[in-house]
């Protein structure tokens, strides 16, 4: 006798805990992964299946079970994929739904609720024909196979051709493998050479790149080469062509290669041969604002290891992470220790800047000798890039008269002036207001401005440089996409001699006429308290020397500092292997039980009332010792301890890296998860595992 369906447990993209269950109405059959509508406090929510039952749970009165409400005529969404929807959960510590949030934010759940276009339908019904015959799709991969285009691509040097077995034979014994190699040694080439293979093959292929680093440059390369195989999926994209990706993938048999950032890994990809996760050491592969925080480059290898998938991950800088792994033989680590186009590693000069001060040396926030060594640069028709890790005009506005910074109302922090819109801002919540000179303590109008961010220093290069072409490179100035896309354009094109910016300069782009990289100050990269502040460093400023001397010159990076004896700044001096002298990094990692040789997980407590942070801190230690973690670190206050009106506080706690303990990990969360509760979410408890 055919057991009826008249439940269904419903898994809602919320930090609900668990799925809930709802009423199917008379005469309504639905399958595991199947998208539907249901009332939930008085709303209608998108919800996919989770388990179909012909009983009502136990303990639960029939008539509080609410009925689903409509169905939602998309392909449903695979096992293999609820599956690694639940298994990011349990290593990030929260709920399914959040990660379903993560996989569909809001935007494409409307659009899941979009009702079809006609032709849409038709392609459709075909597809549930071919679900019917078993093994209509792998007759569909057998004839892709065999009309498999060609795809037009460059021939590898001969060391290219090295690494590409060595690759081979990595992936054959089973292993992720880590590519080492410098800038413009030709791994986009490889990456590019082993996804034409897989599709062939009739596989997919995840190529992953970090949030700043999809440039139009690489698009346009790898569609090049593959046409319509390419979809691209990341949050510059819009909702409707982001919601057809998704759409694509669960109708299209078609193997594809899906060049995306972190959320793409959440793909409904139908048969992945090969994950490609380019600069894998870069911070923004993790999502740390909100649930589920999880780290694209991780999750991203759990499924590779859930689907079969070979993993290819690339970098100039590995980060402490990989390098570990490549220690204890789970990675394979291949080098490509040259540049494609040849050309000297790139020449690296310190400049004390302390020295220089003494000597009256120094003009502005630039050392003379540098100044007359951009002269030269420029005169030769080439360019500089100049870096500097903050914006704004100054970081610091003071008061001559009582000494007082500026600080902001809501942080503990002080406000940044803004010249160009003559504003004061907080960076941490937003907040922002003209600027006068007139104090706020005291009321004296003596406010004068401390140190130099990128505005203060485009301005500086301007009057040493008059007629030259200088432009600035920051949250500020590419707040639209279109500008910053033109900023990049013109650099590239030359019609910028100097550009000025932050972080954001260091990130994969190739600027041809670039002959000169300038540090302003390597102290600021040093100062932050944090024990991946030196690892950072190493792998910002080789980034930064990436950038220059492409195409075979040699390029030339300067660093200013008060530090020249630094590690960090004797190991890029010494750097010629990338990850040749990471030896003392990882060491120092091992001695002071940081990870990788440990497992981290960060909890934050934030409250309005800064007595309840204490009390709740209270708790979370208590909690701790309950599930028997013994080292725990808290609670501590971060440098800016109040932001947007929350007193902050925080916990560092250590596990071994062992896979027994999952179950310790939930019962904590689960625990905290109860503090939580009890405070009726006035205090919010954030757990971070593996926070970066
Ligand atoms: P990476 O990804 O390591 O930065 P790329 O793959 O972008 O390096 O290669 C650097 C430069 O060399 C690019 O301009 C690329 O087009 C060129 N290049 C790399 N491999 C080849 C090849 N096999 N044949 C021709 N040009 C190549
Ligand atoms: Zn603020």
């Amino acid at each position: 006798m055919a057991v009826e369906t008249r439940y269904v447990e419903v898994l809602l993209p919320l930090k609900l805990k668990d799925a809930l269950t709802y009423r199917l109405p008379e005469g309504w059959s639905a399958s595991i992964g199947d998208w539907v509508q249901v009332p939930l406090r008085g709303h209608l929510a998108l919800g996919v299946v989770l388990r179909v039952s012909d009983r009502a749970p136990a303990g639960v009165s029939l008539s509080a079970i609410a009925e689903v409400a409509a169905r939602v005529e998309k392909p449903p969404v695979s096992g293999e994929e609820l599956a690694f929807w639940h298994a990011v959960a349990d290593y990030y510590l929260c709920t399914p739904g959040e990660v379903f949030k993560a996989a569909y934010n809001a935007g494409l759940q409307r659009a899941m609720l979009q009702p079809e276009a006609p032709a849409r339908r038709k392609k459709r019904a075909s597809k549930k024909q071919e679900e019917l015959a078993p093994g209509a799709s792998s007759a569909v991969a057998d004839e892709m196979r065999a009309d498999a285009p060609a795809f037009e691509m460059k021939p590898l040097s001969e060391a290219q051709g090295a690494a590409l077995e060595r690759i081979r034979g990595g992936f054959a014994a089973g292993k992720p493998v880590l590519l080492a190699g410098v800038t413009g040694s030709g791994k986009t080439e490889i990456y590019l050479h082993l996804a034409a293979e897989q599709l062939r093959q009739g596989r997919d292929v995840l190529y992953l790149v970090p949030e700043i680093a999809v440039s139009k440059q690489l698009q346009q390369r790898i569609a090049d080469v593959f046409g319509d195989r390419l979809l691209v999926f990341h949050s510059q994209t819009t909702v409707p062509q982001r919601y057809r990706v998704i759409d694509t993938l669960r109708r299209d048999p078609t193997p594809r290669i899906v060049l995306g950032t972190r959320s793409a890994v959440f793909l409904p990809l139908r048969n992945p041969g090969l994950i490609v996760i380019d600069e894998e050491h870069d911070r923004s592969y993790k999502q740390d604002d909100m649930a589920p925080r999880y780290n694209g480059r991780d999750a991203a290898l759990m499924l590779a290891a859930r689907r079969g998938a070979s993993v290819l991950l690339g970098s100039a800088t590995p980060s402490c992470e990989a390098l570990y792994n490549v220690q204890t033989r789970k990675f394979v680590r291949v080098a490509l220790p040259e540049r494609f186009h040849g050309g000297e590693d790139p020449k690296v000069e310190l400049i004390d800047t302390t020295r220089e001060r003494r000597l009256g040396n120094m003009q502005g926030s630039f050392s003379r000798k540098l100044l007359k060594e951009m002269a030269a640069v420029l005169e030769a028709g080439q360019q500089v890039l100049v870096f500097r890790s903050r914006r704004a005009y100054a970081p610091v506005v003071q008061c001559e008269a009582c000494g007082e910074p500026v600080r902001c109302p809501h942080c503990n922090v002080t406000l940044s002036y803004h010249k160009f819109n003559n504003t004061l801002s907080c960076h941490y919540c937003g907040y922002h207001r003209s600027f006068t000179m007139r104090c706020p303590s005291c009321g004296e109008v003596a406010l004068a401005e401390r140190g130099a961010g990128t505005e203060k220093l485009e301005e500086e290069l301007q009057d040493a440089f008059p007629g030259r072409t200088v432009a600035r490179f920051d949250a500020d100035t590419t707040e639209r996409k279109t500008v910053q896309e033109k900023l990049i354009r013109d650099f590239a094109a030359g019609r910028i001699d100097i550009l000025v910016g932050t972080q954001m300069i260091s990130k994969g782009f190739d600027f041809a006429k670039l002959a000169l990289v300038v540090v302003v100050s390597a102290d600021s990269l040093f100062a932050v308290p944090d024990f991946r502040s030196d690892e950072r460093a190493f792998q910002l400023i080789t980034q930064l020397m990436g950038r220059s001397g492409r195409r075979g010159a040699q390029g030339r990076i300067v660093i200013q500092t008060a530090q020249p004896d630094h590690p960090v700044l004797q190991r890029l001096l010494r750097a010629g292997q990338p990850g040749a002298s990471s030896a003392g990094m990882l060491e120092e990692r091992r001695q002071f039980a940081y990870p990788p040789y440990v497992r981290m997980i960060s909890v934050t407590v934030k409250d309005r009332y800064e007595g309840r942070v204490w009390n709740v801190c209270r708790l979370v230690k208590e909690a701790a010792d309950a599930v028997g973690i013994a080292d725990i670190a808290g609670p501590i206050t971060p440098a800016v301890d109040v932001v947007a009106g929350e007193h902050i506080a925080q916990f560092w706690v250590k596990l071994p890296r062992s896979r027994g303990l999952a179950a310790v990990k939930r019962a904590f969360a689960d625990r905290l998860e109860q503090i939580e509760r009890d405070f009726k979410g006035q205090t919010g408890i954030i757990v971070d595992v593996d926070p970066l």
